[in-house]
């Protein structure tokens, strides 16, 4: 049986351990924290509909179809609350004819409602709203989605292995041997052979990578979040506009979650929140729902999206949204890293990524992620 290493516990690794170990690798997945530790269990929890990117109808079009997958594969992980594409200003109006055309082109059902049904829909919305689109988004709690993905993969096989970091590679003969690990537990230093190794890391990819000598063209780039002290809605509100800052509120049990900023940093281990962006997001929040501004903020948090920088584009492009990085072209041949997408692409990235590394080792056996069940998250610590 062909032994892969997949390096990186948030959704992308998991669901690449699920995929593989399903195809019949043997699969071992390090992770230096807990599971989701990095930027997967620090997201807005918002499963797209896709209406975010219809500028990008491509990209939109595999947002739609992953949101009707993973609703089929494990229902109980997702809100059936919907969303509301809300325009405040003229501006907003403006948008409108190009956002509906687009999710028409991208086959994603939306309904366009009356600023009275929106408001009865959702109270504290903007009562000054100029129009209101609803769509299918829906919400999920982001750690139960990565253990439903790493129950799935023990099911089949995989051995999980939280807190232990890959510090090192062992490279010889255009290929890596074997990955140097600090189980930071036992604090036992190890090494482990294996076939191929992927490095889903996420923003810390080009980190690992160059533990081998290797380049991945990640650029991460951060964003902020607040939340605040109460539940404001129970659709998702998006501003219908491009995306930009401040456009997303999210509503998870007690808490409504306002969303984000974006910039690029060099470092993911160094950031942190600088007080403007928050102080934007209410704002920006507060215009969607004037509500925003009356609210006690309960929680700040920040993390950083494994973007794509320029260099990625001579990579092996397998969409417009994310990358597979094979480092044979800089001279290891079973060693691959897959950067770029969202949470809820994980399953598709997975299922690519798994197609790269049966085509190396010559599997034949495809990926059955999309049809069967995920194993609730529960049976991970069972
Ligand atoms: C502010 C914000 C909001 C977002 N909201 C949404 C949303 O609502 N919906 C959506 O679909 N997408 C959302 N995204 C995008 C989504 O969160 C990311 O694309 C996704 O979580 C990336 O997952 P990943 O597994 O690739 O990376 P990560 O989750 O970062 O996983 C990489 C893992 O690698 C580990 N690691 C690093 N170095 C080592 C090492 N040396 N050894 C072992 N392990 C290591 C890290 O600890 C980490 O857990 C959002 C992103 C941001 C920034």
């Amino acid at each position: 049986m062909r032994r892969v290493v997949v390096i990186g516990g948030g959704v992308t690794g998991a669901a690449i351990a699920y995929d593989l170990s399903l195809r019949g690798f043997r699969v071992t997945l390090l992770e230096r924290g807990s599971a989701g530790s990095g930027t997967s269990g620090r997201t807005h929890g918002l499963l797209h509909s896709g209406c975010r990117y219809v500028a990008d109808v491509e990209v939109a079009r595999e947002c739609y179809s992953e949101n009707q997958i993973l609703r089929r594969i494990a229902p109980y992980l997702f809100e059936k609350n919907g969303g509301l594409f809300v325009a405040i200003t003229e501006d907003d109006l403006r948008y409108k004819e190009f956002f509906l055309e687009k999710c028409e082109e991208a086959g994603i059902p939306v309904r366009e409602v009356s600023r009275e049904e929106a408001l009865r829909l959702e109270p504290n919305l903007n009562p000054q709203l100029k129009a209101a689109v609803v769509v299918p988004d829906g919400t999920f709690d982001p750690l139960k989605v990565i253990l439903s993905f790493l129950a799935s993969a023990k099911k089949y096989g995989a051995d999980i292995r939280l807190y232990n970091e890959v510090r090192g590679f062992r490279v010889g003969g255009g290929e890596v041997k074997a990955v140097k690990v600090l189980d930071k537990v036992s604090l036992r230093e190890y090494e482990l052979e294996a076939d191929f190794f992927v490095n889903a890391t996420g923003a810390w990819a080009n980190k690992v990578a160059s533990l081998a000598g290797l380049h991945v063209p990640v650029k991460p780039s951060p964003g902020v979040m607040v939340a605040l002290d109460g539940r404001i809605g129970n659709m998702v509100f998006n501003r219908l506009n491009k995306p930009g800052d401040g456009d997303i509120i999210v509503h998870h049990r007690g808490t409504s979650v306002i969303g984000t900023t974006s910039w690029v940093v060099s470092d993911p281990d160094e950031v942190t929140a600088p007080k403007e962006h928050v102080e934007l997001l209410l704002r920006r929040g507060a215009e969607m729902a004037p509500i925003v501004s009356r609210m006690r903020v309960k929680a700040v948090y920040v993390s950083s999206r494994p973007l794509i920088g320029q260099a990625a584009q001579t990579g092996r492009e397998i969409s417009r949204s994310f990358a597979i990085i094979d480092h044979s072209s800089e001279g290891v041949s079973n060693f691959f890293s897959i950067i770029g997408g969202k949470f809820i692409t994980a399953r598709l990235m997975a299922e690519k990524m798994g197609d790269v590394v049966c085509e190396h080792a010559g599997v034949t056996a495809p990926s059955r992620t999309a049809e069967l069940p995920l194993v609730p998250y529960w049976h991970f610590y069972g």
